[in-house]
């Protein structure tokens, strides 16, 4: 039975060794070593408001044997081999993986089609990008296996806390082989070089209980009937039939969403982000977060910032995006002729390196929604990205320039050392961004560097472009049976769809649309 919830402040050597935790733990709550079973550690946060960074730690102490529940399994999937309803899933990222183990724990068989390749070999394709400067537009850091979030940072926190069970998410991914640090961490992430064998798993346990994962399967066709969704057509030309199919291709599939304008499916442009990426030595956050050069036991540090800007009269958001602390800047691009970055961070969070997409919103009124409709934002992002491409000479190299000479709007006469493993260029990133954007991130920049010292010099650059922060388009779908308002048996999908942001909030759209597809089938 729990004996005691208690809250207690440590200094990081004790809180991170494992006995030293529990030895301080018992104390503070009063307890002596042989009157508790078991401690139970909920929740690890850093605390970094006082002149020495402590980790605030909340933990139950149970007096006898803790409830089974907290140690797993928590899912159990039965077989759906045979004579079991089938639903199509497009897109084997977060979403894409999650609908599919919800369709089989509803009795429903899920057939996964990927246009990318397993984690494994799309390995192989990623080092095409960074060494050979090769895209191949259907394995690389969007699509494959994964999706998006394969070769990611793996930052598992959201503020979408209320669309869904964040902590089942959390749970599913350390049944599947994540670190348990997860589900006490309050910014849990899990990194880049442990996140392939985690979706892994998450396939080997689809096709274990009966589903079906196809990879090198590009959805290239509807078939559409009176806006009734039948099922799709592959590249190969291959027709696969099914009464529901769940879209979750992710924000960089394109083709989908030209796909839709062309075959009349209902599709509507939505406000996005886009910016550049700024990198700094991780030493300089460090210092600036923990007012301490060395940080010891403590995590790389990060930050989020925001700041209101005005250009033109009109005013924008320009915040912080994803920051990654001790990690690198990779080539996101999914065609070749366009240069796109992003970050990504190993578990250890151990690069010299911290890097943040600093972007601005982009709302309806910047794009050319008169000349491209639904389409505008797509036009208004690929245009960018081809401008940054261009500009740092039509490889994967990307545009750069110091911060503080992006600042003085002066060119940077040499650049820093980077993570970025395909090469920078010195570029005037205004050339890139257009003047609006350029003063609308200036603006951002001088308020950040007044909130982190030495934040906005030239001891930090900026990496162009950062373009693929979420869907600039939505498909629309009923609140309740989560289908297309038009086109029956069309569930779209995670952040392709415009429904999440991010690897838990695509995850949690996911379920919600494997529960949508049961709820159809129980009619
Ligand atoms: P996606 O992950 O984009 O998956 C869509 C899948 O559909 C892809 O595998 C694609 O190949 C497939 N597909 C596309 N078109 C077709 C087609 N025609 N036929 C068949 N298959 C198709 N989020 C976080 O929460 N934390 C992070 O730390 C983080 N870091 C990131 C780092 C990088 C480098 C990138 C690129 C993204 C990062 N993100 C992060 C964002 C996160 O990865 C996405 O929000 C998330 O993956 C979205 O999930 P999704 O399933 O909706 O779409």
């Amino acid at each position: 039975m729990l004996k005691q919830e208690i809250e207690l402040l440590l200094t990081p050597e004790i809180a991170f060794d494992e006995l030293a935790r529990y030895d301080a733990i018992l104390s503070q709550a009063g307890v002596k070593p042989g009157e508790a079973d078991f401690v139970h550690l909920k929740r690890r946060s850093i605390d970094a408001r006082g002149r020495q960074p402590l980790v605030r730690l909340r933990a139950d102490i149970y007096s006898s044997r803790p409830p089974a529940e907290l140690f797993g399994p928590w899912f159990f999937y039965p077989n759906v081999k045979s004579n079991s309803q089938k639903t199509i899933v497009v897109g084997a990222g977060p979403a894409g993986l999650f609908a599919a183990l919800r369709c089989i724990e509803l009795g429903i068989k899920p057939i996964v089609l990927e246009r990318g390749r397993d984690v494994r070999a799309r390995r192989r394709d990623l080092a095409a990008i960074n060494k050979e400067q090769q895209v191949n537009p259907d394995s690389n850091y969007c699509f494959g296996e994964g999706g998006a979030g394969t070769y990611s940072d793996g930052k598992l926190y959201t503020r979408a806390t209320k669309r869904g069970d964040v902590g089942r998410v959390l749970r599913r991914l350390v049944q599947h082989g994540a670190t348990p640090d997860i589900l006490v961490d309050a910014h849990p992430h899990i990194g880049t070089n442990k996140l392939p064998a985690v979706v892994q798993a998450l396939r080997e346990a689809i096709i274990e209980a009966g589903g079906e994962v196809r990879f090198d399967t590009r959805v290239t066709d509807l078939l559409l009937e009176n806006n009734q969704l039948r099922g799709v057509v592959t590249a190969a030309g291959e027709a696969i039939e099914a009464e529901a199919t769940i879209l979750a291709t992710g924000h960089s599939a394109r083709d989908i969403y030209e796909l839709l304008h062309r075959r009349g499916v209902l599709i509507e442009a939505k406000p996005f982000a886009l910016g550049v990426r700024v990198e700094h030595p991780q030493e300089l956050i460090d210092q600036a977060q923990y007012r301490r050069a060395e940080r010891g036991l403590l995590p790389a540090a990060s930050y989020s910032l925001v700041h209101q800007t005005e250009v033109r009269g009109q005013q924008r958001g320009v915040f912080s995006f994803c920051m990654c602390p001790g990690g690198f800047i990779v080539p996101a691009a999914t065609a070749p002729g366009e240069v796109v970055v992003n970050g990504m961070s190993p578990s250890r969070r151990d690069s010299r390196f911290a890097n943040s997409g600093i972007v601005a919103a982009v709302e309806l009124s910047d794009m050319d929604v008169a000349q491209h409709g639904p389409l505008a934002g797509l036009h208004f992002q690929q245009q960018i990205e081809q401008l940054a491409c261009q500009a740092a000479g039509g490889t994967q190299r990307a545009p750069a320039q110091l911060l503080g000479d992006f600042l003085k709007n002066k060119p940077s006469a040499h650049l820093l050392e980077t993570s970025y493993q395909p090469g920078l260029v010195s570029v005037r990133m205004d050339e890139v961004l257009g003047p609006v954007l350029a003063e609308r991130l200036r603006q951002g920049f001088r308020d950040f560097g007044r909130k982190i010292p030495g934040y906005a010099t030239n001891a930090a650059q900026i990496v162009g472009v950062e373009s693929r922060t979420s869907a600039p388009i939505r498909i629309p779908r009923d609140k309740d049976t989560l289908q297309h308002p038009v086109v029956a048996g069309l569930f779209p999908c995670g952040e392709g769809a415009g429904y999440a942001g991010g690897i838990v909030s695509a995850a949690m759209d996911g379920e919600r649309c494997a529960e949508a597809v049961a709820a159809l089938a129980r009619r």
